[in-house]
């Protein structure tokens, strides 16, 4: 099955609105064996819209429109598809209902633009929004499957993941299936060579792709084929997701795509032990990363942001001739400040930060230069690494680095 997606809003052309849209859809229907062969981003002007419908590529099975469904004088899109549908609005009673008790649970009343919203088109097949007021439609014309969406990415998210990808999963006359193995810490190219044997052998029927972002690779293997042949093919699919576990071992940190603080939270809840963190260059982000994850109060105990000497000194009791002698960016000022937090939270586990995360160096050490230390009850781990120039990535980087190494040494 093939898509197109279309993006409407003019704030998309003119840079003010990210379109994370598409990229989501085309990674969340590609994962459902759809394929994604063109996106076009258009503004909210009647014309336009009238005019990328009309040339949609003759091998579109599905076209998802998102944006412009919103009460106000802008959004047009739900007027324009009514009128390119040749179709007609009513009002349905069970539409405004869900948008008073959206409303209510926010302690409002709908006004009359949001009755507004209550009207639907005739033709089309509702697609309830739970997130918000303005409902997703579904026109079948000329075998093709038009589905328009709102714009909040969140709300189009919830109406895709609970509706649109079952129904496209279920319109699927082949079997697909994917599974994901993901690996921070090895370069792609290396990650490439250690699968080279196991790739070459591959049949048709498997595919392997490298997904690579700062810091991580996320390999998906997918496994095509006939409907009739899915439990052989699930049974095959089992047995080459083995074979990568054998190779890749450890370096795998997740099969089901959550991200290493999700995996690091697991641990500590599974062990029962605490961590702490001290950070300098990262500024919190660590910390910050830990308490996204729900229940990590169960083993996070907290964190000090020592980003200066005076309260690397202070707070860590890091020893100021160290940093006189060596600087504040050095092996002995990790471990000391890792060591001091450790002592002085009580915790099982702590992780330290020092570095100059960019765009400049200091002291004669170059932007990027960071050393990132962990103590464990019987074990202390200390390393350099240069991140490059990037102030964002430096620290992104850094933060990947350091649960990987923790997840490492935890799960012996
Ligand atoms: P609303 O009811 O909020 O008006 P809507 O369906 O009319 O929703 P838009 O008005 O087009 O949607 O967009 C609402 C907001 O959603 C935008 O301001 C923007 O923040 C976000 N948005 C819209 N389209 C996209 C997109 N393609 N990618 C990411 N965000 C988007
Ligand atoms: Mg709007």
């Amino acid at each position: 099955m093939k898509a197109e997606i279309i993006t409407i809003g003019t704030e998309i052309l003119l840079g003010h609105t990210v379109d994370t849209n598409s990229a989501w859809l085309g990674k969340s229907l590609s994962e459902v064996g759809v394929e994604v062969q063109r996106v076009t981003s258009i503004s909210d002007n009647a014309d336009a819209i009238i005019k990328t419908l009309d040339e949609i590529l003759p091998s579109t099975n599905w076209v998802i429109i998102t944006g412009g469904l919103g009460p106000t004088k802008d959004d047009i899109t739900k007027k324009v598809l009514v009128k390119y549908f040749n179709d007609e609005l009513i009002y349905r009673p069970e539409i405004f209902e869900h948008i008073k008790d959206l409303f209510s649970r926010m302690g409002r009343v709908p006004n009359l633009l949001n009755k507004e919203q209550a009207y639907f088109p005739k033709k089309a097949k509702v697609f309830p929004n739970k997130r918000g007021t303005a409902q997703c439609m579904l026109w079948e014309y000329n075998e093709v499957k038009y589905i328009s969406l709102p714009g909040v990415p969140f709300e189009m998210e919830g109406i895709v993941e609970d509706y649109i990808l079952p129904r496209m999963i279920k319109e699927q006359d082949h079997f697909i299936e994917n599974r994901y193995f993901l690996v921070q810490g090895i370069p792609e190219s290396d990650l490439a060579l250690k699968l080279t044997n196991w790739e070459a052998a591959l049949t048709e029927t498997f595919s392997l792709a490298y997904l690579p972002s700062p810091g991580l690779v996320k390999l998906r293997l997918t496994c095509r084929g006939r409907i009739e042949d899915s439990d052989s093919l699930f049974k095959e699919l089992d047995s080459q997701s083995i074979q990568i576990r054998e190779i890749l071992g450890k370096d795998i940190f997740t099969e089901s795509l959550r991200s290493l603080e999700y995996v690091i939270s697991d641990l500590f809840k599974k062990s029962g032990q605490t961590l702490a963190t001290a950070e300098s260059f990262t500024g919190g982000n660590i910390a910050a990363k830990i308490t996204s994850v729900p229940g990590s109060s169960e083993f996070f105990k907290g964190s000090v942001v020592a980003y200066s000497n005076e309260i690397k000194i202070k707070e860590l009791g890091v020893d100021d001739n160290e940093i006189i002698l060596n600087g504040p960016v050095s092996e002995i000022v990790a471990l000391q400040m890792a060591n001091g937090i450790k002592s002085k939270y009580e915790v099982d586990w702590s992780i330290s930060t020092t570095g100059y995360a960019g765009p400049i160096g200091g002291q004669g050490v170059t932007a990027g230069t960071v050393w990132l230390a962990i103590v464990g009850p019987d074990v202390s781990w200390v390393k350099k690494f240069s991140m490059g120039s990037n102030r964002e990535r430096t620290i992104s980087k850094s933060c990947l680095v350091i649960f990987n190494q923790l997840r490492l040494l935890i799960d012996k």
